[in-house]
């Protein structure tokens, strides 16, 4: 381990810079994603379960219930089987050949997107003399992965007769769910149901059918199909600034940290960096310890917000590697170890991953699975 990971400190002596994860948040997006897509759930886990914490959320996920999980890679599914999470894992990124054995070995599902994949992983499981477990990945607009769904019928008739692979589901990914009047989710569902209908054509039974993420939950009733595969809605933040809250959902994320320094800028002084910004009257300032070098966005600087006793005030200058300043104004008050919410709420403001996403000019999912693991993870309910 990294002798300067924050995991070897007590917490009193660490930095206060925490992301806390809202455990009874998560369960209850669990059930309310399940009562509304009427279906069950794979939970979408990957790049560190979207920051919350790969091991931890998927372990109390697997308390709450869940049926599935998703993660991308392989060093994903291992990770979990390693943590003693048994249920069904299914990999949802490419394969590529050398990982077919361990992943067989590993209990973890598979997603094969072309023939050549099939063989690969039938060749895999012959020699191990054990079966695959497979979901067929079939392209209906994304062009990233998978059989084209006009190309559907010999893969699928292949994965079928294959002696080395059960077929347990079939699956297709949506390309613009966020958007409720996209009119290609609409389309994407008719390819993907033509393709499965090779299913019915060849006499075999019908595999699970997954094509809704999150946005397809929200927003596309009719996608959720068989299963769905919610990642970003479950950790309670909406896919896209369009994207319509059809189902009631509380943000697990919460980053905060606490002032560390407070001083008065006199007028006409700059702060930080390359001094872009000074104020116009003397004011006050605080300094927070958390920076870019925690993935906490550059492109912040002079433009997203902190909560610092319960008031919304603007982070000024550059946003620095370890820490960043906050104007609090020229009557502010705070004083050092004060609450700071960079996401979060303090008494009736809230400031959502949303929020700052668009301040920084980005998604919400990269400014989650952006925040790395130098902020130590608290986890608080459960
Ligand atoms: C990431 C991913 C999801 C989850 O997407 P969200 O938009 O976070 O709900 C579902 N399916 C696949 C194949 C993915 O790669």
């Amino acid at each position: 381990m990294d002798p300067a990971s924050p995991h070897l400190f007590e917490p009193a002596s660490q930095r206060p810079t925490r992301v806390r994860v809202d455990l009874d948040a998560l369960s209850h997006n669990l059930r309310a994603l399940r009562a509304h897509a009427g279906v069950p759930v794979m939970a979408v886990v990957k790049a560190n379960a979207y920051g919350h914490g790969l091991v931890p959320v998927a372990l109390h996920l697997q308390a709450q219930g869940v049926e599935h999980l998703g993660v991308a890679f392989l060093e994903e599914g291992v990770a979990l089987r390693r943590a003693g999470v048994r249920v069904p894992i299914l990999v949802m990124g490419g394969i590529f050949g050398p990982q077919a054995a361990q992943l067989i070995a590993e209990d973890l599902e598979i997603t094969v997107s072309s023939l050549d994949k099939l063989r690969q992983v039938e060749a895999a499981a012959e020699s191990l003399g054990r079966k695959a477990t497979i979901h067929l990945k079939i392209d209906t607009g994304m062009e990233r992965i998978g059989v084209h769904s006009y190309h559907a019928g010999p893969f699928i008739e292949a994965a079928v007769a294959s002696k080395w692979c059960t077929v347990k589901g079939v699956y297709s990914h949506l390309a613009c769910a966020d958007d409720p009047v996209s009119p290609m989710t609409r389309q994407q569902l008719e390819k993907f149901l033509d393709a499965c209908a090779h299913f019915t054509r060849l006499g075999a039974p019908m595999p699970i059918r997954h094509l809704a993420n999150s946005g397809g939950v929200l927003h596309f009733p009719d996608t959720c199909l068989d299963m769905v595969r919610p990642g970003i809605a479950l950790y309670g933040v909406l896919p896209d600034p369009a994207s319509r809250a059809t189902v009631e959902l509380r943000p697990v994320m919460s980053l905060v940290s606490q002032v560390v320094y407070f001083k008065v800028v006199p007028a006409g002084n700059p702060v930080s960096y390359g001094a872009t910004w000074a104020p116009g009257v003397d004011t006050r300032v605080v300094t927070v310890p958390m920076g870019y070098g925690d993935g906490f966005p550059r492109s912040l600087s002079s433009r997203g917000e902190v909560l610092v006793r319960g008031q919304r005030h603007r982070i000024v200058g550059r946003i620095c590697m370890d820490q960043f300043m906050v104007d609090i104004g020229p009557l502010g008050t705070a004083y050092n170890e004060d609450a700071v919410a960079l996401i979060g709420r303090q008494g009736d403001q809230a400031i959502t991953c949303e929020d700052v996403a668009l301040a920084a000019g980005t998604i919400p999912y990269e400014i989650l699975v952006g925040l790395n693991t130098r902020i130590p993870r608290e986890y608080i309910g459960g």
